[in-house]
Parts: structure tokens; sequence; C-alpha cells
């Protein structure tokens, strides 16, 4: 928690030092694959930063809206753990990184499972797990689980699904070879249909940043108190994000900015230092890997500033065991 005695005004100034810090480059492309997501804004950036307490700092364009895209991943992976048990979902998804494309058609060669849940085979079933009376159902209560982490009712952008079923032949291609395989029991057009929608819904980064202040909060909404998702899950939500969010560049991130994070190639980052703090950048010019150009950048320099990564060991830190006394000493 940033301590109650820090100004507020410390870290509002330090959230507005790293946006001036990062506002020129203009580098990276805009994620064009699908048709409607070179139609954003290229300029648009927005830094948000909010405390697991519900202390909410941001500035630039925290209230656009953009397309969630891969940040929903670990989202319907905790809705589907929290439906079917971790037990039954690890049956059907390994927690590996994988070192291949974000959008791989291929399983791995000895468990033939998805590798995890952050590429699309994973995140394709996680989808095909979600309960529901029906595919309305199934769907309507992933919106809702997202909305419960926002603090807000949350909607697909109509457009871009359309964009994406239009041309989405690649994640029509990885959810055969998931039915085929028998990861998927039920019908694969079905679970990427839903996996379109989720990836449709819009969020702003002031959005994003409630998102990861919940995962930080251990699941429990700062503002709105209510509960999106039990402890538990919400540690094995994050341990995969450390290891997989950031598509090819995990390794990178982990030593530059320490933070379990997702992004998504409809150019938001959403970072989490778990107990303390989620963050949230928003800028659509991506890098080689897919991850925002800006949004890596900011999260590199608040890490710094902030000291927010979380192998980093504070002066203030003790050892979980103080000290140790035989009977006799006593
Ligand atoms: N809808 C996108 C896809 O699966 C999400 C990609 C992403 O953000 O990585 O192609």
């Amino acid at each position: 928690m940033v301590p109650q005695t820090v100004d507020p005004g410390v870290v509002a100034r330090i959230v507005t030092d790293v946006y001036e810090l990062c506002r020129g480059d203009d580098s990276g492309e805009l994620a064009d694959y699908i048709p409607e997501l070179a139609a954003v804004q290229p300029d648009s950036f927005g830094l948000c930063l909010a405390t697991a307490d519900g202390r909410v700092y941001g500035t630039g364009d925290v209230t656009t809206e953009f397309t969630i895209q891969s940040i929903s991943k670990p989202f319907t992976y905790a809705l589907a753990l929290a439906d079917r048990g971790i037990a039954t979902v690890a049956e059907h998804i390994d927690v590996e990184p994988s070192g291949d494309a974000f959008n791989e058609i291929s399983l791995d060669p000895v468990t033939e499972r998805p590798r995890n849940p952050m590429i699309n085979a994973g995140a394709i079933t996680a989808a095909a797990l979600v309960n529901g009376r029906d595919p309305t159902d199934r769907f309507e209560r992933i919106r809702r689980c997202y909305s419960r982490f926002a603090g807000r009712e949350l909607t697909m952008n109509q457009a871009v699904y359309a964009s994406e079923a239009r041309t989405g032949f690649r994640n029509r291609a990885i959810g055969y070879m998931l039915r085929s395989f028998g990861i998927i029991e039920s019908d694969p057009d079905e679970a990427v249909d839903r996996y379109f929608r989720q990836c449709s819904i819009d969020v702003t980064c002031r959005d994003l940043a409630l998102m990861a202040a919940t995962l930080a909060n251990n699941g429990l909404n700062p503002l709105t108190h209510e509960r999106a998702l039990t402890a538990a899950l919400t540690e094995r939500v994050l341990s995969v994000m450390t290891t997989c969010g950031m598509y090819n560049a995990a390794g990178d991130w982990v030593t530059t900015v320490g933070l379990p994070a997702k992004s998504g190639v409809g150019g938001g980052i959403l970072a989490v230092l778990p107990g303390q703090i989620g963050i949230a950048v928003y800028s659509p010019r991506l890098d080689t890997h897919g991850n925002s150009v800006r949004g890596v950048a900011a999260c590199r320099a608040l890490s710094q500033r902030l000291e927010l990564h979380f192998l980093h060991v504070t002066r203030s830190a003790r050892t979980a065991i103080r000290a140790a006394y035989t009977v006799a000493e006593v």
C-alpha cells in the first residue's frame, strides 16, 4: 500500500513525469490484422495507477475506450477456474511459457494441451470451459465477470467483434485443432465466437487500472468492495501472468519491470504489484512483440521510480522468522 503519510501529490507527480517522459516516442505500428483495430487514434496515450485501497491516479487519455483484446485472457481463465476448479482446468490447459507466437496452431507435444491460458489456444479453451445455460448466457457471465473487476458495466464493441469474426480464420483453425484433440468437447465455433466477443469488450485505461488493482487486492474490487475472484485463484492467475503475460517478451519484462502483467494488441497493458498497486497504460502503437511501445516504457519507468519490481527488497523488509531461541535461552 502507498503509506498513508505520503502526500498523494507525490504519486500523481511521478505518474505525470513518466507520462511526459514517454509521450514523445511515436515509434511502433498499430495492429492491423483485424481491420477495425487500425481505425484507432494512434497518438492516444493514457496512464493510470490504482492502489489496492482504491486511490486512482491518472493522466492523459484515461477515459478513451479501446478493446481489451488479449488482456481478456487472464480474466476468462479466472472465471473458468472459478467455474470448473483448478484440477479440471489443469486437465485442459497447462501453465508453461510457450516461446511460440500467441496465435500458434500447436499444442504441447507431450501433454497435447495448450501450453498456457495466455496464448490463443489456451484462451479459447478457457472460453469453452466457462459455465452457462447457452452461448448468450456464457458470454454474459464473462462480461459480468470483467465488469466486477472494473467496477462498472462493460460492453462489447460490435464493430471490432464483427471485424474479427469476419477475419479470424487462424483462431477458427485453433478451435478445430482443440476439438480434434478432445481439449474442447463442445462446439469449437461457439468457443471461438465467445473468444472473439471477449476480446472485443471495450475498456478504458482507468477500467484496466481498477481491474489490476482488484487483482492486487486479492480479487476484491477496492472501490465497489465486490468480490471478483477468490484469493487462491487470484494467486494462480497472477502466477501465469508473470511467466506468460507479455507475449515473447516475458523474460525481458520480468527483468526490467518485474510485475505480473498482460498486454493486448489493442494497445493496453495491465500490470499488478500484488497487495499494492494496479497499473494500466493505453497507447496503441506496438513493438515487434505486439506490446505497446509507450506502455512498456511507462511501466519500466514507473517500476524504477516507485521501486515496484516484485523481487526488489526494500530496506524496511524483514525476514518472516525474526529471531530464533532455544528453550534453554528463553
Ligand atoms: N483478438 C486477438 C486475437 O486473438 C487478440 C490478440 C491479442 O491481443 O494478442 O487474434
